[in-house]
């Protein structure tokens, strides 16, 4: 799978402690972060992570992106709900995607270990349901 994760500053401690705890579970699938997140992790970790643009520069909308180009399966965002940021919009429109596409999305460190533990039992072929039992991309 194609896992994206994105953490707000004061979040970038939190992601490399979950990166951590679960690197057995993410070096199994294709990551892609936002610029300042994925070299934080890539250099407490040794993940290969493939970085977009930081997310004020562009990369949250870079990821939105490959949403809408059905490239990505499941996002972790840990998102600051405490600090204003200048690109507010993009967070507002990548959250939104992900429901436009039903991508799992965690936004706290809760719900991401969720997903990440979801993942690795094999309870995340949520495309199954989608799709009713058909493995085909969604359509819009
Ligand atoms: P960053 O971007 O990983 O480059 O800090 C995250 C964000 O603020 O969206």
């Amino acid at each position: 799978m194609k896992i994206a994760l994105i953490a707000h500053d004061r979040k970038k401690e939190m992601i490399v402690d979950l990166a951590i705890a679960y690197q057995n579970i993410l070096e199994q699938h294709d990551l892609y972060a936002t610029g300042t997140t994925g070299k934080r992790i890539m250099e407490e970790t040794g993940l290969s992570i493939h970085c977009f643009k930081s997310g004020p520069y562009g990369g949250d909308q870079q990821m939105g992106a490959m949403i809408s180009e059905d490239a990505l399966d499941l996002i972790i965002f840990l998102r600051d709900p405490l600090a204003p940021m200048p690109h507010e919009p993009d967070v507002s429109a990548l959250i939104r995607l992900c429901d436009v596409y039903e991508i799992p999305l965690a936004t706290n460190i809760g719900t991401a270990e969720v997903l990440l533990r979801g993942l690795d039992r094999g309870y995340l072929d949520f495309r199954k349901v989608i799709h009713k039992g058909k493995d085909k991309p969604i359509s819009f």
